[in-house]
């Protein structure tokens, strides 16, 4: 292995370690942010026993295989989530890791064009875990991820305004990387609210949530209005295949509700990491001059 390939094994590892660790912070916010309880204090306890952990056994990945999935003393089994949680997000902070590192880039990665859009895609994934892991528990996505989310779109959006850079596209301004986001913003929040009053005059019930609509805002202020229609689009898919499966296999009902919130997540991870060169490679194709 030459010595660039060494050094980037080396720092993809750290990248992996980091995922893990941000992993088991965001199982403390999942579990606790909803419960409005502070995610510092007090420090990780059993839920059960409420014996506090030590380090050692709070150590990403390996305790839980370590400690054989039970707590030390009390032997009060612990949830698969916590280490899915920390392999998901190492895994996904990896794949951003992945989009600025060496050529050939795995998975069909495309490339990201400065290095401060990684981290920002860290925060990114930080906050769709969040939302996707709280909506399943409670039906509910914390606004701190929503309108949190359409602010720091907007604000990260003046600082980089490579985040909407489009493929092929010179530099752009950070006006025009604010407009964008807020074009976006307006798309995202604007076509789920239609969809959610059609929804509603269809069924006669909420189909969609008012959390849900500020997700795909937040979205569309990273990302652009082109994200939108892309994530609409994957998550009414997936969501209703999903949801048609749900219904033959499980038995149940087609009233039943399922959280919609995990499915925007989910569209919107595959945007960040093929959807958007897949989009643009598309209308750069069906598009002769350029019209977006
Ligand atoms: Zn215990």
């Amino acid at each position: 292995m030459s010595e660039n390939g060494f050094l980037y094994a080396y720092f993809s590892l750290i990248v992996f370690w980091l995922g893990a660790c941000m992993g088991s912070f965001l199982n403390v916010c999942i579990y606790r942010i909803p419960l409005e309880q502070s995610v510092v204090h007090p420090p990780s306890h059993c839920p059960s026993c409420k014996t506090p952990i030590p380090w050692y056994q709070n150590i990403p990945l390996v305790a839980w295989i370590a400690l054989k999935a039970r707590c030390a003393s009390c032997g009060t089994r612990i949830s698969a989530r916590y280490i899915t949680v920390e392999a998901l997000v190492a895994f996904l902070f990896l794949l951003a890791w992945f989009k600025l590192g060496a050529d050939p880039r795995p998975l069909g990665l495309v490339a990201v064009s400065q290095i401060a859009l990684v981290p920002i895609f860290w925060l990114i994934i930080y906050g769709l875990v969040l939302g996707t892991f709280v909506d399943f528990d409670h039906m509910i996505l914390p606004d701190r991820v929503t309108l949190g989310g359409i602010v720091l779109g907007g604000l990260i959006s003046w600082f980089v305004p490579d985040l909407h850079r489009l493929p092929g596209e010179g530099a752009i301004t950070a006006v025009d990387a604010l407009k964008r986001a807020a074009i976006g913003a307006a798309a995202g929040s604007g076509s789920l609210y239609a969809i959610a009053i059609i929804g509603r005059l269809i069924y006669k019930q909420d189909a969609m949530g008012l959390g849900d609509v500020k997700l795909m805002g937040a979205i569309g202020a990273f990302f652009g209005w082109g994200s939108v229609i892309f994530s609409v689009m994957i998550s009414a898919l997936v969501g209703s295949v999903v949801g048609v499966s749900l219904v033959l296999l499980r038995g149940k009902s087609m009233q039943s509700r399922i959280p919609y919130g995990p499915y925007i997540a989910l569209a919107a991870l595959i945007w960040m990491n093929w959807g958007s060169a897949w989009w643009y490679a598309y209308m750069a194709w069906t598009t002769p001059a350029r019209l977006f």
